[in-house]
């Protein structure tokens, strides 16, 4: 049955656990859209079929997700920030064309802005670990904001190497053992792995190197609050959580879709923490 208004979709493989239905079908609640926000389960080899027939389906747009990221710059009209970056996660048709942007860098940002104002005065070294998928949109988004300097540290060394030769500007590499000797003068800490996440390893980062002023950022939101933004938290240095940074992320499909720039808020907020369960906020010690 089609949906009464414009329909938009998230495109994964699995795609269960997304919480963007969640955030969206809020959304449309609260400013009283008539739309509809779907999941859509497409595998690999159906995606291509899958977003070239996005209008024919009725749908406006769609969110993008694992394993598509990468893929869907292929099939549309990537923007700047989306070619850059090498991957999007939000699609929309406009006059006749699939444009795709990449809205994990302005969800970072926003998400920054909003938990640490001021985060990229003065800031000096940044060190990001990671350097898959979200550090690339990470790593753009601080060069975008005129960062000095970045360090990104990832237990393969080899795709270290890979981002710093994307964006070579103000990028420096370091082993994976030096993590902890290059907090010491870091301004911002950003964890763009999985490291910390329920059911995945720990992340063993001594935080009582970081300078007092230092920011820390999490991309990982389960649990909401990981051992690293919990450490970070108890020793009084400012947070951005990977919840937020979902959140955030989010605002500009909706727009492009729906014809409303919506409001991140509390009460959204809480609707998703009570969606990852009590378990997903449990999980608050400290390394
Ligand atoms: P990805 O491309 O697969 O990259 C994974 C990264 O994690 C790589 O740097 C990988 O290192 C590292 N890693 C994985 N297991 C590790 C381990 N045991 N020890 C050390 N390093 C390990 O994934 P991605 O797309 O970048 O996503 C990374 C995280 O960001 C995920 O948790 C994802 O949910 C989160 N994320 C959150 C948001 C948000 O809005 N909050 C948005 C995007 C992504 P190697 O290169 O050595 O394998």
């Amino acid at each position: 049955m089609t949906a009464p208004g414009p329909a938009a979709c998230i495109i994964g493989w699995p795609v269960d656990h997304s919480r963007s239905p969640l955030i969206h079908n809020y959304w449309l609640k609260t400013y009283g859209i008539a739309g509809e926000y779907r999941r859509e389960a497409v595998p690999p080899d159906q995606f291509e079929g899958f977003v070239q027939s996005l209008a024919a389906r009725d749908y406006v747009g769609a969110n993008v997700t694992v394993p598509h990221k990468e893929k869907a710059l292929a099939y549309s009209l990537p923007d700047d920030c989306a070619q850059a970056v090498g991957a999007a996660n939000t699609l929309w048709i406009a006059e006749g064309f699939l444009h795709a942007t990449n809205t994990d860098v302005e969800g970072f940002l926003n998400n920054l802005d909003a938990c640490a104002p001021q985060w990229d005065h003065g800031l000096g070294n940044v060190v990001v670990l990671g350097a898959g998928g979200a550090a690339r949109a990470v790593v753009y988004a601080l060069l975008t904001r005129g960062v000095e300097r970045i360090t990104v540290v990832n237990r393969t060394a080899h795709r270290a190497e890979v981002l710093r030769q994307r964006f070579l500007e103000r990028l420096q590499v370091a082993p994976w053992e030096e993590l902890n000797d290059r907090l010491g003068d870091a301004g911002l800490f950003v964890n763009t792995t999985t490291l910390g996440m329920a059911g995945q390893p720990e992340l063993d980062a001594d935080i009582g190197r970081l300078p007092g002023h230092a920011i820390v950022a999490d991309l990982v939101y389960v649990p909401l609050t990981t051992p690293l933004i919990g450490t970070a938290r108890a020793r009084g240095l400012r947070t951005a959580d990977g919840l937020g940074m979902l959140l955030h992320q989010a605002v500009r499909g909706f727009e492009l879709w729906f014809g409303r720039k919506p409001a991140v808020t509390a009460e959204l907020r809480a609707v998703v923490e009570a969606d990852l369960g009590p378990s997903a906020g449990q999980r608050t010690g400290i390394t």
